[in-house]
């Protein structure tokens, strides 16, 4: 039986593609492994976003597809950077077979297929915005056979799901590669997609994150009902799913993010106490060169008002620092605005250049020096903010979804609070899946140690 390694550099939408993938070889007789020396089939699904991620992706194809003695296997390359870089890829890598666009992630098998017939055949996937529309089951089984794919690709991960409710972006960022790879926004029905949430609660899953560019922006065509637009009518609808307890969704954006969905945090008790809601600058100059159409006051407000609807809402962002143009006043702004927010965490990016996008051709490139500089000062106010707030919870007792083994100590469980702190639980192999109160004991910077309350252990 031929055995497929995959392996994903990217996003959670990327880790999603891979499980569509991986589904779709283990249907026709495929077996995954995670030893990428055994495997007849080595496919990397990368994002082209992050220059970090495209990178680790090429350099390790790169040494695996030197292996002079498996000349049988085959190499792909799938995704935003397989999508973006096309035909230089095979220059770059002489051994690569296939290269497949974001929108073609159902043609893999097929391509596959001929190559191993046609052996050096190579194929270049033409890249068009036909959205697959894939669904993810039919029937019960193969909500197990998906989620036996998650948790190879994802080890422990049998309790969360990913649910992909829509395909591409119309924003054009102008540092971002996105809309030219995902193409125009599509979105999934709401029966699909509530279909595949309640065969995945069937199938053991607790909590299910809402997948999307800009998941707001959902079933923007739908009609309001009772005032709400697409996205919380959908919210509404997975809410109703039965043994389903935590409902995620990444991510939101300012543009489009009304009421009705700050409102949702009051009366959706599942909605977990989370938002990752990406500044990306506090300078409305900046945002303004980035092609982000909103200022920074609009999303301070959006702040105030969801943690107003939740007050133990926690809130972690997106920001890039040293954009083309960014002065030290306009960093100060940002920095003022993760002051204010106290974010409970960020991910903070160097800016670097997407080949492909207008911000790659502006004029103003900052020195890697500032912009290392802007981005330790930085990690060192979010940190500050994060630890004290971790240290804040000890001695109180969280909500937490026991996910799996811990990844450093397969003796202990880990998982994570509404507000999506992870915590490592001294607690039995066998409450893994299990959502239970846990007092917090302790707090060693971004990770909370806890037991289980003594009426429930
Ligand atoms: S909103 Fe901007 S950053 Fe996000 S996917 Fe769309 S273009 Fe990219």
């Amino acid at each position: 039986m031929p055995t497929l390694y995959i392996k994903t550099y990217g996003c959670q939408m990327n880790e999603r593609d891979s499980e569509q993938v991986a589904r779709m070889f283990v249907q026709k007789g495929y077996t995954l492994t995670d030893r990428e020396n055994e495997a007849d089939v080595i496919l990397f699904n990368s994002c082209s976003i992050r220059e970090q991620a495209e990178q680790k992706a090429l350099g390790k194809m790169g040494l695996l597809s030197k292996q002079q003695h498996r000349p049988h296997v085959v190499y792909g390359m799938m995704g935003c950077m397989a999508q973006s870089k096309k035909d230089e890829l095979f220059k770059e890598l002489p051994r690569l077979d296939l290269v497949v666009g974001t929108q073609k992630y159902h043609r893999v098998f097929e391509h596959v297929d001929g190559i191993l017939r046609a052996r050096q055949e190579r194929r270049m996937d033409e890249l068009q915005t036909a959205f697959s529309g894939t669904r993810v089951c039919d029937v019960a089984e193969e909500a197990d056979s998906q989620n036996r794919i998650r948790d190879h690709l994802n080890p422990g991960a049998r309790s969360t799901a990913y649910v992909s409710i829509m395909q591409g972006c119309e924003m054009k960022c102008a540092y971002c590669i996105v809309p030219y790879t995902r193409g125009t926004e599509r979105s999934r029905p709401i029966r699909d997609i509530v279909e595949e949430v309640n065969m995945l609660a069937d199938a053991g899953v607790k909590e299910v994150t809402l997948l999307g560019q800009i998941v707001n922006r959902y079933g923007r065509e739908m009609p309001a009902a009772d005032g709400k637009g697409g996205f919380v009518q959908l919210l509404e609808a997975v809410h109703e799913v039965e043994g389903l307890k935590r409902i995620r969704f990444v991510s939101p954006h300012p543009i489009g993010f009304r009421q009705d969905l700050v409102q949702a945090f009051t009366y959706l008790p599942k909605l977990c106490s989370h938002i990752h809601f990406p500044m990306q600058s506090g300078s409305d100059r900046i945002l303004k060169m980035m092609r982000r159409p909103y200022r920074n006051e609009t999303f301070l407000d959006l702040c105030a008002r969801m943690k107003q609807a939740r007050p133990d809402l926690s809130i972690t962002t997106d920001i890039i620092v040293g954009f083309p143009g960014e002065t030290e006043e306009d960093y100060l702004l940002t920095r003022q605005a993760v002051e204010q927010v106290q974010f409970d965490n960020a991910f903070i990016f160097r800016y670097s250049p997407r080949r492909g996008t207008p911000a790659a051709a502006m004029e103003g490139q900052i020195p890697e020096e500032v912009k290392e500089a802007r981005n330790q000062d930085l990690l060192a106010v979010v940190n500050e903010i994060a630890i004290r707030k971790n240290r804040e919870l000890v001695g109180t007792v969280q909500e937490v979804l026991l996910e799996g083994p811990s990844k450093t100590n397969e003796e202990r469980l880990s998982g994570r609070t509404s507000q999506n702190r992870p915590v490592i639980v001294d607690a039995a192999p066998d409450l893994a899946g299990q959502l239970l109160p846990i007092r917090i004991e302790e707090s060693t910077g971004f990770t909370l140690y806890g037991v289980p309350c003594p009426s429930r252990a």
